[in-house]
């Protein structure tokens, strides 16, 4: 068997824990498998760097910040090989440009197009144990280009699909992925199976788990996914196209605080407003996440939308220099998403409605309401997320297994 194995920051934060990694990859490899080791930087190394550069130039140059982060990933590779070295086992590190991991020139946001398998296959030929950096790759003028923060995870995934390995497991710090986060949901429980759609909506809403572009990968090659824990053998949670086992209404409940609220009041009610509007936006890559459009009443309407908190800002200045064409601003930052997902509510009525009762026996307000074929989404008052999860994900009963 082919086996890709990740471990995040967490896993090989200090010298215990990378002997730790390093015995569980032996052990598979004495089994007789072929292993693939994709490694982070260790533990807070990324933000360390950032820190790190601003001292220096507080606008750095992108093509210098990805030039500095790969050196996180690459010295826990190098580690990572002296730690099996020391253990007797033949290991080989390498990076971005010694594999050949081909990506688009966006420094910071660069998507992989083309991972050549050769000088790993090469490697595995003569019994070794690889250990590649995550998160980096080159551009086709061998700079170096980084996948976003998270993105060692779709690494692991995109080198699984081009090796075709037979499992790819992603090992972090907690058992797998749970209903709603557990130090927040008091009966949150970890799931055994998940679907990529399901998994593609709790990771965009800031589950935390999963790098998103790493699920959309998955999905895409039909890579399944197995997340698990890297200080424990508990079993984790496999994520693939189809669940069987737990046909759930609803799968997880999640929660976003990092939202702003903006609302235009006074709109003018006619063809065009909202085009022009959401273009200015969309020109200054302000990301819109829910829209509602009030009905129009006496020519007026109003609209308002969410965008992350970070980009507040931007946007209402934005708003103010370019579009001009309502009454009055209103903004908040102290409001949050929580949303329900699962694949079994597309076929099922009464789901939103059993969401929002369980809100209204909190006494919690709705402010807005979005959908889509698996996911409802309310945004609330921000100090009500955590008794909003808890109504929510025990009126599903989702901590029943
Ligand atoms: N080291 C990078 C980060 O902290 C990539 C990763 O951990 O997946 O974002
Ligand atoms: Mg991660």
């Amino acid at each position: 068997m082919l086996i890709v194995k990740k471990f995040g920051g967490t896993s090989v934060a200090d010298k215990e824990r990378i002997f730790n990694v390093a015995k569980r990859c032996i052990e598979d490899y004495q089994k007789g498998n072929d292993v693939v080791v994709v490694l982070s930087a260790m533990g807070k190394m990324t933000d360390v760097l950032i820190e790190q550069a601003k001292e220096i130039n507080p606008n750095p140059p992108k093509r210098e910040m990805d030039m500095l982060f790969t050196t996180g990933e690459q010295t826990s590779v190098a580690l990572m090989g002296m730690a099996m070295a020391a253990l007797g086992v033949p290991a080989i590190s390498l990076n971005a440009f010694q594999v050949q991991m081909h990506t688009t020139s966006v420094y910071g946001n660069a998507r992989l197009k083309r991972i050549d398998s050769e000088r790993i296959l090469n490697e595995l030929e003569q019994r070794k144990i690889v250990i590649v950096t995550g998160f980096q790759g080159i551009d086709k003028f061998d700079n170096y280009t980084t996948l976003g923060r998270g993105g060692s995870d779709t690494t692991a995934v995109a080198l699984a699909a081009a090796l075709n390995a037979d499992a790819c497991e992603i090992y972090t710090d907690v058992e797998g992925v749970y209903t709603a986060d557990p130090r927040k949901v008091k009966n949150a429980r970890k799931l055994k199976e998940i679907t990529y759609d399901e998994m593609l909506e709790l990771a965009t809403l800031g589950a935390g788990v999963l790098h998103n572009r790493s699920v959309e990968m998955a999905k895409k090659y039909g890579v399944q996914l197995v997340v698990r824990s890297s200080l424990n053998s508990a079993e984790g949670t496999v994520v693939k196209e189809e669940v069987k086992m737990e046909k759930m209404l609803v799968s997880g409940v999640a929660a976003d605080k990092d939202v702003a609220r903006i609302a235009l009041i006074g709109l003018k009610d006619e063809p065009g407003v909202a085009f022009r509007l959401f273009n200015h936006l969309a020109r200054h890559n302000i990301n819109v996440d829910m829209i509602l459009q009030s009905v129009g009443r006496d020519n007026t309407k109003d609209i308002s939308f969410t965008t992350n908190v970070d980009s507040a800002d931007e946007a209402i200045e934005i708003i103010e220099r370019h579009f001009k064409e309502y009454d009055r601003i209103d903004s908040e930052k102290n409001v949050a998403k929580v949303s329900i997902v699962g694949a079994g509510m597309m076929s099922n009525a009464g789901v939103a409605a059993k969401m929002f009762e369980a809100l209204y026996d909190e006494g919690i307000n709705i402010r807005m309401i979005s959908t889509s074929e698996i996911r409802v989404t309310v945004l609330i008052d921000e100090k009500y997320v955590e008794r909003a999860m808890n109504a929510v994900h025990d009126a599903f009963a989702l901590g029943d297994a």
